[in-house]
């Protein structure tokens, strides 16, 4: 875990110091700039993290190009690779319940979801510990005397870029099968939220990974994001976070032809039909939009009522967001803590706001919360507009906060057109009593994540990502780690003799 600590310029308060770790060593940035990370349930400074420039980006990228190049990590059996995998698996599971304060502190999700994320990502270290192990390729009957074989390689250096809504999960997500596949890495966390990401690193240190095959660096996204996916020894970029970012992404990566996967955002629906368990459907429409304070990708973000019970679903929705007990992550009876940054709750309130002059009819919620142990934290009420249309802004963009659209349906078509009618396609529901509707909706909607009577659970087993401006690639499962591999032709001769085709 980290131990070092600095004095907080705010109140002399000792704080954490997140350092870069570069080909083994940790640094500061090679300018020494630092910036404040913020607690956001009480806008308190928590860390200072190191500020990495372009220069440490590169001396980064150089060191995981010679450590792929050596062979030190990629010409490892994938027995060993997968030994040190378990190590980190365990040494997670050991450190679970400090870094879930941590995450907390960091992000502001209330512990009980912090303390998933922890089991989440030893679980997602293991599985692809295992899944290494694994026969792979192919073999193909070709014409005598060839044999045709696929193998799997490790791409090389892969730049990895996260947000900050899970900051230790999503670094595990690509963290694990980039390492399973024999890749080095060069990793870039969100500046928002850096903490447990170094303790990652600072656990696959301890698990003995040799020097340059995992690089941090820390800073801005504009800065060090960019040069990682522009450089030319970057092999692949794999980028979790907005859609806006995702398209520069792209840009950066084009001269170079490097690989590129996006895990973007999303505004995903999620169907509730007149025939569905009532107070189920309830129940999963507030967790698929209020848990994660609405800062999940998948978040069930606009809730398609069919018009039988459209009225009864607003009621009884409204009684039971008024009821979610917001506050500081770390306090037990909290349901939903602050958003991630003053930024971002400015940002969500602003969207509010737009709501409003767009027409929807605001159900409840709407304004930022202060009270008695909210403090300076970034609180915003659980919000829900009823009455909005697809043309709406609050409709179309994400808002990534505790927001809800609710509209209403008439019937299965007009459901499927309204779940469709967005420049996304991450995930999406169906509610409905009749098993064969589900399935005819499901097939249709244009999402890659999709669930029947159930919103947000998520299985290391099965592939994460989207359609449309939702992204490109998969994470998790087996589509997770072919994300890291090349896949090379092996042509076998087994008649060593001339072709013939050349007279002389
Ligand atoms: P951003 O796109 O703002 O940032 C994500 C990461 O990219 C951060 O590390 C950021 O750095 C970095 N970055 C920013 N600009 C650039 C750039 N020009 N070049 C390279 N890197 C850059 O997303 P948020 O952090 O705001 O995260 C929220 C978004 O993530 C939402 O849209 C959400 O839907 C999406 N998301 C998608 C998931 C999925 O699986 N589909 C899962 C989780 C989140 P920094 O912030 O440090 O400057």
């Amino acid at each position: 875990m980290l131990e070092t600590r600095k004095a907080s310029a705010v109140n002399g308060q000792q704080v954490l110091d997140v350092k870069m770790y570069i080909n083994g060593k940790w640094k500061d940035a090679s300018d020494n700039q630092t910036r404040e990370v913020i607690n956001p349930a009480t806008g308190e400074v928590i860390a200072y993290a190191a500020e990495g420039t372009i220069a440490d980006a590169r001396e980064a990228i150089f060191a995981a190009r010679e450590a792929f190049e050596s062979g030190v990590w990629s010409d490892l059996p994938p027995m060993e690779r997968a030994a040190y995998l378990y190590k980190i698996a365990d040494k997670i599971e050991e450190q679970a319940e400090e870094m879930a304060k941590l995450e907390t502190a960091d992000n502001g999700k209330p512990l009980r979801e912090a303390g998933f994320d922890m089991g989440d990502a030893a679980a997602c270290f293991r599985y692809y510990a295992g899944m290494i192990t694994q026969p792979d390729g192919q073999t193909y009957h070709v014409a005598d005397p060839m044999q045709a074989m696929v193998v799997r390689e490790p791409i090389g250096v892969c730049g990895l870029i996260v947000p900050w809504n899970f900051p230790l999960l999503m670094s595990v997500w690509k963290i694990a099968p980039a390492l399973a596949a024999g890749n080095t890495i060069v990793f870039k966390p969100s500046e928002i939220t850096p903490i447990n990401p170094t303790n990652l690193i600072k656990i696959i240190e301890e698990a003995g990974v040799p020097k340059g095959v995992v690089n941090l660096v820390h800073g801005a996204g504009p800065v060090v994001g960019n040069e990682i996916a522009s450089h030319k020894e970057i092999d692949m970029v794999s980028f979790t976070g907005g859609t806006k970012t995702g398209k520069h992404i792209m840009k950066a990566a084009a001269d170079t032809i490097k690989k590129v996967s996006l895990e973007l955002g999303g505004k995903s629906p999620n169907i509730i039909f007149a025939d569905a368990d009532f107070d189920v459907a309830v129940d999963y429409a507030l967790f698929g939009i209020y848990c994660g304070s609405g800062q999940v990708c998948s978040a069930g973000s606009r809730i398609l009522v069919e018009e039988g019970i459209y009225d009864q679903f607003i009621k009884r929705f409204t009684e039971r967001a008024k009821q979610i007990k917001v506050g500081p992550g770390l306090d037990e009876e909290t349901e939903m803590g602050p958003l991630v940054s003053k930024e971002h709750m400015e940002k969500v309130l602003s969207y509010i706001e737009l709501g409003k002059k767009e027409g929807a009819r605001l159900l409840f919620g709407g304004e930022r919360l202060t009270g008695e142990n909210l403090g300076n934290g970034y609180f915003v009420a659980p919000t829900a507009f009823a009455d909005t249309t697809l043309e709406m802004r609050i409709v179309q963009e994400e808002i990534f906060g505790p927001v809800a659209a609710i509209q209403k349906f008439s019937g299965e078509e007009e459901a499927i057109r309204l779940a469709n009618g967005t420049d996304y396609g991450l995930a999406g529901a169906v509610f409905t009593a009749d098993g064969a509707k589900a399935m005819r909706v499901i097939k249709k909607l244009r999402a890659g994540i999709t669930w029947i009577n159930s919103y947000h659970p998520t299985y290391n087993e099965a592939p994460w990502g989207g359609y449309k401006q939702s992204g490109i690639g998969r994470s998790l499962g087996t589509f997770g780690l072919e994300e890291f591999q090349e896949i090379k032709q092996i042509n076998i001769n087994m008649q060593v003799e001339e072709t013939g085709w050349f007279k002389n």
